[in-house]
């Protein structure tokens, strides 16, 4: 098991009113699942990415990373887990500016203390990885907006995170680059990648293999099926 959620609430105070954002979440993710969470704006959706990420804590309930009960560490113990244990796609790409996709890659590694040139023939096998072999030395202006967010899968998978979340990852691409994306994803599925996609399009929760759906902070249907849906083939660079 990667992650467990135990009895999840999430209070919000907003100028003294009180917004529940979840309510009572259980919920598990074993190793090579691939889960998609949809739900309705506003039902909870990112407050439960925000959970199962370490990016905030719950008012109660419990939650395992990993084997260890983490709903009480401190923000800089929360950061470590997080640094090693975690990749985020977000549906803004966030690559810095004047950096180039190779550098954006390998950022988390300086963090980690992970030498430069294992951090450089790391993060160019996995752009060759996504696609964007040719691009190493692109800036963000010089990449077009499927591009970046390929270097941001990348970068999410340098430090061989145990989980990979992404919230709303092709919110911002166009249908073809979003396609490309999602081809990505489905590959490290097949590779044994654990995998937790946030999204509000239908289409988008079919293609993985668990489909979570949230409404007023709870879970209201929680399915397993085999796959049918299929991504287009077809690498864009
Ligand atoms: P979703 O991602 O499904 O749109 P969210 O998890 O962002 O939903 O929000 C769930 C509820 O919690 C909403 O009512 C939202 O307004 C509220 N909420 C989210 N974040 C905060 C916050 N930081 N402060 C106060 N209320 C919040
Ligand atoms: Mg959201």
């Amino acid at each position: 098991m990667v992650v467990q959620l135990q009895h999840i609430a999430k209070v919000y105070q907003l100028e003294g009113q009180s917004v529940a954002a979840l309510k009572d979440i259980s919920l598990n993710i074993e190793e090579g699942e691939y889960v998609s969470i949809m739900g309705p704006s506003g039902s909870g959706k990112s407050t439960l990415l925000h959970m199962l990420s370490l990016l905030d804590t719950p008012t109660s309930g419990k939650i395992i990373f990993k084997d260890k009960q983490v709903e009480k560490y401190t923000e800089a113990q929360l950061a470590k887990v997080r640094n090693r244990e975690i990749g985020f796609v977000f549906q803004q790409f966030n690559l810095l500016a004047k950096t180039s996709a190779l550098e954006n890659v390998a950022l988390p590694l300086v963090y980690a203390n992970v030498p430069e040139e294992e951090r450089h023939e790391r993060a160019k096998r996995l752009l060759e990885r996504v696609g964007l072999g040719q691009r190493l030395n692109n800036t963000r202006a010089q990449l077009s907006g499927g591009q970046q967010q390929r270097v941001a899968i990348a970068r999410a998978l340098v430090n061989d995170p145990a989980i990979l979340y992404a919230d709303e990852p092709t919110g911002n691409l166009d249908s073809t680059s979003g396609q490309e994306v999602l081809r990505i994803f489905e590959e490290l599925h097949a590779e044994g990648k654990t995998i937790v996609i946030v999204t509000h399009e239908p289409d988008i929760a079919k293609l993985a293999r668990r489909q979570i759906v949230v409404k007023d902070g709870l879970i209201v249907s929680d399915t397993k099926h085999h796959h049918t849906h299929t991504v287009k083939k077809g690498v864009k660079t």
